[in-house]
């Protein structure tokens, strides 16, 4: 009988609660579901270490002892000393204490498996497994499997003991009715092991050597069938999706490129045939246009616009905030003064009057150009001749947002749409987001930007620091000192660094003293905000004080110093972009990252990467080596839209790769997977894991 459907509750030991518990937390429902849940350690059972050589550098072990003391300190508190002769070790329950503390009894000897941590100079383990030592005989010795797991599934008893249970239990069924889903010939030529012998052996490994084996045969699969979702998607695409045709460039394009104050890069001109060239083909151009800080991106933007308004067509420019927009749109005023072309600015505050006037001009075409913040995707806007939209900074912007714009385009025929980013993205992490997307890069700065000096400094030189500011400001210069921002919850900011942050500096730098600071944060409305940015921008304030809301393309070339506090917080590419927001103007330029006290060295070496290179795109791929995305125990890439469970985008890059050349490989011997032995293909495929439905709503 297959089992392979059979729903999770009847596997004996689970039922209707832990079935529930399991589909809520793991996504599991069938017994094929569940063995595709997949350890994401092992330890070795058959390695123990005694306490005398335990260290925190350590990860997990385990620790063979003898219970010596159990004491009670709160109803919430449990602290067990326990000795294996070498030395002794305080294990600590904060949960499960009175069922702990009725277990431990003195004198007794359990296994115990957790991570050694220090604590006020000593070391202990919070929270251990606990494990009855292996009667005589019952010694598995191998490697056992380590389970995603969260506090819900313990708390319901799906504890990791629990979970190899049933994953035995589960194979036993499931292993007979298993059919290989991958080509014959694709196995033979990556050297791939039968799913079979994968499934048995990454969940209950003979040997390492077979673990191997197993593992790369999944991960193989799994970035294989990413690929293979993207590539199709991305082949039915170019040959269905109609677009509108953009045969001419126009007198409006000539106008701007004219009066510019400066000539394009290379880089730039590259870019700008290949939009052109996109959108004159009849098909829609899904581009992401790439490049680093202050590399030009906007005037391709401009000139992109222009090239849909010389064919009849309106463009929209979408900015994911208030600040960014209006920067936008004051640029694009600027650009377009040679043109005689009209263009307004649609955001949240726009007043009732204007807005009307502007929604009205859009409906009847009368508007060609509008730069915004999401404010232009909402329902009551409509387009007369919507024929490109740019969304600048695309990673601020909600899934469903972007799906919105695509319906927004004349008669049904999506925009062309052109996403720009300046946030350098590691080639695997490109490959899989943005699989479907034709890529332009622009890897070439404009001449004469000088390169920031990026210096680390701890708390010791901060003095030395508010001197060489006051030199600065002395010298005409402006100054960012950001904070990072911390959430209360998804939406609350907590704003009080930030604010102690502000108060400090106006200690050192008092309006008595000619000094004008100000503040911008996520808590404040957005006229607050708008207010004291455009002091700022406009010369009227010395020093911004903000959070991160100043991130992304905020342009004021007069400002030379960045300062950022608690650095050791941020995330390298994020250090770069706030980086990038100085050395804009003709002044040697500087960013200071201050590190806190408590800072690890491991964060210390991360920022000091910072110091040593300003290429944004090793930058990001150091980053990710370093951090290695994740949160929750044992998921590789929270966070991420894609959920692999196995394979890593950071650590499986070559085999990332090698999964693209099959699957490209494939789809171009048999672009519509129409041959008998890729039925296995289509079938896979069907089951929708690697659905892009909301990306490709843009791309
Ligand atoms: P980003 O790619 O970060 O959006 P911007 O478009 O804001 O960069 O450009 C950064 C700065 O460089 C702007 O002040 C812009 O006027 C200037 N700039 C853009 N292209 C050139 C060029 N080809 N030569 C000189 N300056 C340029
Ligand atoms: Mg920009």
């Amino acid at each position: 009988m297959d089992e392979r459907n059979t729903d999770i509750q009847y596997l004996p030991g689970v039922g209707p609660r832990r079935a529930a518990l399991l589909r809520a937390e793991l996504g599991v429902s069938s017994l094929e579901d569940l063995v595709r849940v997949f350890p994401f350690r092992y330890i070795d059972r058959s390695r123990t270490v005694p306490i005398s050589e335990l260290s925190s550098e350590e990860a997990f072990v385990q620790v063979k002892a003898t219970v010596v003391t159990r004491n009670l300190i709160s109803i919430k508190h449990l602290s067990v000393i326990v000795d294996d002769g070498s030395g002794r070790l305080e294990l600590v329950f904060f949960k499960g204490v009175k069922w702990t503390f009725d277990k431990l009894e003195p004198g007794r000897s359990f296994v115990f498996f957790g991570r050694p941590q220090l604590f006020n100079g000593r070391l202990n383990m919070v929270h251990p497994e606990i494990d009855s030592l292996p009667g005589p005989g019952t010694e598995t010795g191998g490697l056992t499997g380590v389970y995603p797991s969260t506090e819900k599934l313990k708390n319901g008893g799906v504890t990791g003991k629990v979970m190899c249970k049933l994953q035995r239990a589960a194979l036993d069924r499931v292993l007979p009715s298993i059919t290989e889903t991958l080509p014959r010939s694709l196995m033979a030529e990556r050297h791939l092991c039968p799913l079979a012998f994968a499934l048995k052996n990454i969940h209950f490994p003979s040997d390492t050597a077979a673990l191997e084996a197993a593992r790369y045969r999944m991960k193989f699969e799994e970035l294989f069938y990413l690929q293979l979702s993207l590539l199709k998607q991305k082949y039915v695409r170019s040959r269905q999706s109609e677009g509108i045709p953009m045969p001419k460039v126009g007198a409006a394009f000539h106008a701007c490129y004219k009066a510019l104050p400066y000539k394009l890069t290379g880089a730039q001109q590259r870019v700008i045939k290949e939009i052109r060239a996109d959108m004159a083909g009849g098909r829609q151009m899904n581009r992401l246009l790439q490049g680093d800080v202050g590399s030009g991106k906007t005037m391709v933007a401009v000139l992109s616009c222009l090239l849909a308004v010389g064919n009849g067509y309106q463009a929209c420019i979408m900015a994911p905030t208030e600040v960014l927009a209006r920067q936008h749109f004051d640029n694009l005023r600027k650009y377009l003064a040679p043109t005689g072309l009209e263009c307004a600015l649609l955001t949240g505050s726009t007043g009732r009057k204007e807005r009307r006037t502007i929604l009205a001009g859009l409906a009847d075409g009368s508007l060609p150009l509008i730069v915004g913040t999401h404010a232009l995707i909402e329902d009551p806007v409509i387009y007369r001749q919507l024929g490109l939209a740019v969304i600048d900074e695309q990673h601020r912007f909600g899934v469903g947002q972007r799906s919105r714009l695509w319906a927004k385009g004349p008669g049904g025929v999506a925009p062309h749409v052109l996403v720009m980013t300046a946030t350098p993205i590691p080639r695997t992490l490109a490959m899989t987001f943005y699989g479907d997307l034709d890529v332009s890069v622009i890897d070439e700065m404009p001449p004469g930007r000088k390169p920031v000096q990026t210096m680390l400094i701890g708390q010791e030189r901060l003095r030395a620091m508010y001197r060489f500011i006051r030199s600065e400001i002395a010298a005409g210069r402006q100054v960012f000192v950001v904070y990072p921002m911390i959430f209360i919850n998804e939406k609350m900011e907590d704003v009080s660094n930030v604010e102690q942050g502000y108060e400090e500096i106006v200690k050192e730098f008092p309006l008595s003293d000619g000094y004008k600071v100000a503040i911008v944060h996520g808590q404040q409305s957005n006229e607050q905000k708008d207010f004291n940015m455009r002091a700022f921008a406009e010369g009227r304030a010395h020093i911004l004080v903000s959070t991160t809301v100043i991130e992304v393309g905020v342009d004021v070339p007069n400002a030379s110093v960045m300062v950022v506090r608690s650095a050791q917080r941020f995330g390298l590419s994020q250090l770069h972009q706030l980086r990038g927001r100085v050395g804009r103007g003709a002044e040697k330029s500087y960013c200071i990252l201050v590190k806190d006290l408590k800072t690890t060295a491991e964060a210390a070496k991360r920022l000091e990467l910072m110091c040593a290179t300003d290429d944004g795109f090793e930058i990001a791929e150091q980053d990710m080596k370093m951090r290695g995305p994740g949160d929750l125990e044992g998921t590789q890439q929270s966070g991420l839209p894609v959920n692999l469970s196995i394979a890593s985008l950071t650590r499986d890059g070559i085999l990332l790769e090698r999964a693209r050349e099959s699957a490209s490989a494939l789809l171009e011997a048999d672009p519509f997977l129409a041959r008998p032995e890729h039925a296995v293909l289509v079938a896979e495929l069907r089951k929708g894991k690697f659905d892009f439905k909301d990306y490709s709503g843009i791309s």
